[in-house]
């Protein structure tokens, strides 16, 4: 069983007819493995791909059994390779600048569906560097992998395995918008993977304007709940905040978030609205004076990549897209 193991989680083989086995292994494969026996391997139809200008993104469509469509992205940092995959296809959370929320939730992904993503840009790697291997990913796609737990941990677990994908556990980073019950899952389940957290706001007006998900599990309760997570664990946690110009984009904000987060061991990324339906508010300063606030408070803070942002790299904005213009045809 190691040698199919390792044919479809380490090679990432889709086609197991050119794969050799020894006879009995033959023999079990083609009576079990197929559609329509008892396991298939999960694969996506690619349905578009499109690759930023610089050539360091690449952004692919993936069509699922049922016909509902996810994206996935590969993104090239100093040649390193990093995956963002999708926990869902659309997301229950509701975050209003968020294309993905804004077009509600269909379903969850399965563990395989989300194997699968991983699978298919190990492909494309193969084929464009093959002395390369994908060494991060990230939970940053569609929908809300906390409230997709099972799946997207059983996922993890398979492609962190050393005799499959061999991604690291600690090059994987799980992004939620604050599902408090799974992060202190998390914290006790001992989970190997890295926890980054979707902030926004630095009170709970501020929060909530921008995540509706704030009213049920609310600010001082998230942060209450990373500070258990912390102890536990002992982990960093990162924390993400998309400046939005107007909203929650000034010095005072800032300040106010290195008070919330005083005491925590914590990384700040700030991310760049991609613009969206109805937000296109960037941030007037590009968020320089935000970070030096949360800088000279001793809280680590960076930018994230504003990278592909000429593919639609924000999260769902492709299929946000490409929705818009089949309802254009359609009316
Ligand atoms: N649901 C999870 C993970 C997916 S979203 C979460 O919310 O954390 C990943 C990150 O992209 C989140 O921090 C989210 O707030 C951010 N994001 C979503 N839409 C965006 C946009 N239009 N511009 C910039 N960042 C966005
Ligand atoms: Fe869902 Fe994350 Fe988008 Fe919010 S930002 S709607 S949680 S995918």
């Amino acid at each position: 069983m190691r040698v199919l193991w390792v044919a479809v989680q380490r090679k990432a083989s889709s086609d197991l007819s050119t794969v050799s086995f020894l006879p009995p292994l033959r023999k079990w494969v083609d009576e079990n493995v197929g559609i329509g026996k008892r396991f298939f391997i999960d694969l996506l139809e690619q349905s578009e791909e499109i690759h930023s200008k610089d050539g360091l993104t690449r952004k692919y469509l993936l069509r699922l059994t049922d016909g509902q469509v996810i994206e996935t992205v590969l993104m090239e940092y100093e040649g390193r390779f990093t995956a963002c995959l999708s926990s869902q296809a659309g997301c229950a959370m509701g975050c209003v600048f968020c294309a993905t929320g804004q077009m509600g939730f269909v379903r969850h992904l399965t563990a395989g569906e989300i194997v699968a993503q991983v699978q298919h840009v190990r492909r494309v790697l193969a084929e464009s560097h093959p002395d390369r291997r994908l060494r991060n990913i990230v939970l940053m796609g569609m929908g809300e992998p906390l409230h997709n737990y099972e799946s997207v941990m059983r996922a993890m677990d398979v492609v962190s395995h050393p005799a499959g994908a061999s991604v690291g556990s600690n090059h994987i980073a799980i992004s939620t918008v604050g599902y408090v019950p799974h992060i202190l899952r998390m914290a006790e389940e001992g989970s190997p993977y890295r926890l980054a957290v979707s902030l926004h706001g630095s009170t709970e007006e501020e929060r909530s304007s921008l995540v509706p998900m704030s009213k049920k599990w609310d600010l001082e309760t998230l942060i209450e709940t990373c500070r258990t997570y912390a102890r536990k664990t002992g982990r960093k946690i990162f924390f993400e905040w998309t400046l939005i110009g107007g909203k929650n984009d000034s010095a005072e904000t800032a300040g106010r978030l290195a008070a919330l987060l005083e005491g925590l061991d914590s990384h700040v990324n700030l991310i760049p609205l991609n613009p969206t339906n109805g937000y296109d508010g960037s941030s007037s300063n590009g968020g320089l004076e935000f970070q030096q606030v949360l800088r000279d408070a001793g809280i680590p803070c960076t930018f994230r990549q504003r990278r592909g942002i000429d593919v639609a790299a924000g999260c769902g904005m492709l299929k946000a897209d490409r929705l818009r213009k089949d309802s254009a045809v359609s009316v």
